[in-house]
């Protein structure tokens, strides 16, 4: 029997409320793909079902079916197969939730690019209410509500009709909500033309990947705000030098994942991707301009003024073709020669935002940031106990082969039902099946925790009594979002003085385009922290990057240890460790300021 794994991890159990918002899926389709680059269009397919969903429950006419084509959609959207092998082997109809209805429509969408079924249930509707439902908290139920009540047909109206108070006269609406819809224009206006780090920075690898095995290169590179580790990021840019121009361009605009070339030139060309519509551009440099081009593209512009400033204070000049006395040239050739020329040690791109490094690095005092090698394990990870796809083994198996030391399971506590949280009889099981585990397995351990919910009044979801006997405890906010800056900060605060709660997870409860952080006063909160020596979690989920850099690197000023954990809800997921790295370089933490870079028997000693 073949393994068709149905990834549950779309919403990842931390109160989510992105329903119905199809951009939201397909961005985390695309994370996930990051991993899985061989089931490209299972994606698309999933985007499919749901939109057929998301229009059959605005046309009302039946209750079951928006169900059906839900339920298939988002088994298609965790398949770990080729749903186009499935297809051709005949074996659609494996998969949960799709019957010979869906499997037909499957079949002649693949066969054909598309299918009329939907195309007439567009027709329907205007195409504008695709927008709206993107919008947080805003499924098909209202999109209709606000097209029949209001004849409301895009965000702009949207927008007019909430400033005038015209929603809160529909049924079920009031003016908090009307408060909500702006906020989620706002946001979702804010996120148009960015994409999250998770998938700009595997496509700028592909992109430099791909030139690196098809085109005759010396040097490649990606640069910009990748190489910086943003969380979000406009367009990448890819640095190359070569003999051959033409050959590269050639290479680069007929690479399989362009959609469009928009410009294409002997030193600069600009193609968008398939299916993200990412723009990415090419620039070929003179090897001796290697390194001022790659620190010029690099950025960040505050940083660059200030080495420029540097630079004429020497009565240098610096740009992108090098670093010049007069007409003689100083350096280029390296990003670390521009940077000695200049009497400065060499500088990471994570930190150059101008927010001291350079200073720091003037007085010697730059910090040797923490790496993904010095990483030995991750405390927030997932099993199919609660709302992660995979067994207790596979976890373990898929850690240890990253070459971790430990891997500690956080499986969510009862309140979180829409992640299945553990009841405590279930912890109980769980935590003897880890000891268990451990002890037939000797290079690698499991350490048994929990993320447990912090109630609304700052008490835990779990007893002492059950904390206690737990390795590590972890404590996150999932609910009640919206409380006042005052009662959260007490709430969290109150959380940090249980003895037995070891860890903050995603502090700041945020996802990036969906929802804003709760209202925390950071300032107390990492006094507490370091008072009741609780750990702050900088987690690495490519929407969540939380804490991100410069609140991390506050909470390091504070005197507060971080951990970097990728809360992985599949296997997969735990190579989002790089990102939680990258946002802690960009926090300036070093290794001893993250805990997870300690062994197995320190790590045990620090939570006991
Ligand atoms: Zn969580
Ligand atoms: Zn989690």
């Amino acid at each position: 029997m073949p393994t068709l794994i149905a990834d549950r991890s779309m919403d990842d159990g931390c109160g989510s409320a992105a329903k119905s918002a199809l951009a939201g899926r397909t961005t985390r389709a695309l994370i996930r793909r990051a991993g899985v680059p061989s089931t490209v269009r299972n994606d698309e397919v999933a985007a499919l079902l749901y939109e057929i969903a998301d229009l059959l429950e605005m046309s009302e006419e039946d209750r079951f079916r928006p169900i059906s084509y839900r339920r298939a959609a988002r088994s298609v959207e965790g398949l770990a197969e080729d749903i186009e092998d499935l297809a051709r082997q005949g074996r659609l109809r494996q998969i949960p939730g799709v019957g010979e209805a869906i499997s037909e429509k499957i079949q002649t969408y693949l066969k054909e690019g598309k299918l009329d079924y939907l195309e007439e249930l567009r027709k329907r509707f205007p195409p504008g209410l695709a927008d709206i439902m993107r919008i947080p908290g805003v499924g098909p139920k209202t999109a209709r509500q606000l097209y029949f009540d209001l004849k409301i047909t895009n965000l702009d109206e949207l927008r007019a009709a909430a400033e005038q108070g015209r929603l809160r006269k529909l049924k079920g609406f009031k003016e908090k909500s009307e408060e909500n819809v702006l906020k989620g224009i706002n946001l979702l206006k804010a996120g148009q033309g960015k994409f999250l780090l998770g998938i700009a920075l595997p496509l700028a690898e592909r992109v430099v990947a791909h030139l690196t095995a098809n085109a005759p290169l010396d040097q490649a590179s990606y640069a910009g705000s990748v190489r910086r580790m943003k969380e979000e990021v406009h367009d990448i840019d890819i640095l190359v030098t070569t003999t051959d121009p033409e050959a590269v361009t050639r290479v680069f605009t007929t690479m399989p994942f362009v959609r469009e070339v928009v410009e294409s030139g002997r030193t600069k060309s600009i193609v968008r991707t398939a299916p993200e519509g990412m723009q990415v551009d090419l620039r070929v440099l003179e090897p001796k301009s290697w390194g001022s081009g790659l620190m010029y593209f690099t950025g960040n512009k505050d940083h660059n003024i200030k080495l420029r400033t540097l630079a004429q204070k020497r009565g240098l000049k610096l740009n992108e073709y090098g670093l010049f006395r007069e007409e003689e040239t100083v350096a280029g050739a390296t990003e670390a020669d521009v940077y000695r020329a200049l009497d400065l040690p060499y500088i990471e791109p994570e930190m150059r935002e101008d927010t001291g490094e350079i200073e720091a690095a003037v007085a010697g005092k730059l910090p040797a940031l923490v790496t993904e090698a010095d990483i030995r394990g991750d405390l927030h990870a997932h099993t199919n106990l609660t709302d992660g796809v995979n067994t207790l083994e596979e976890m373990a198996a898929a850690a240890q082969a990253k070459g971790y030391a430990y891997l500690g399971l956080s499986d969510h506590s009862p309140s979180l039902r829409v992640a299945n949280g553990l009841s405590e009889d279930h912890l109980r099981i769980h935590v003897g099946h880890i000891r268990e585990f451990n002890r037939k397995s000797r290079d690698f351990k499991l350490l048994a925790g929990t993320e447990c919910d912090i109630l609304a009044d700052g008490t835990m979801d779990y007893p002492d009594s059950v904390l206690k006997d737990l390795d590590y405890v972890i404590g996150s906010v999932h609910t009640r979002f919206k409380m006042a800056q005052k009662e959260m900060t007490a709430r969290v605060i109150r959380a940090m003085e249980n003895e037995n709660v070891d860890i903050i997870a995603h502090p700041t409860a945020r996802k990036i385009g969906q929802r804003e952080p709760i209202a925390l006063d950071l300032e107390k909160v990492f006094s507490a922290a370091a008072d009741t020596r609780t750990v702050m979690e900088v987690n690495a989920y490519p929407d969540r990057t939380d804490l991100n850099g410069p609140y991390a690197k506050l909470a390091k000023e504070h005197g507060v240890s971080l951990i970097i954990d990728t809360d992985s809800h599949s296997v997969e997921q735990l190579d989002y460790m790089r990102f939680g790295v990258g946002t802690a370089r960009r926090g300036w933490l070093e290794k001893r300021d993250v805990v997870n870079t300690k062994s197995h028997e320190e790590i045990l000693t620090f939570f006991r």
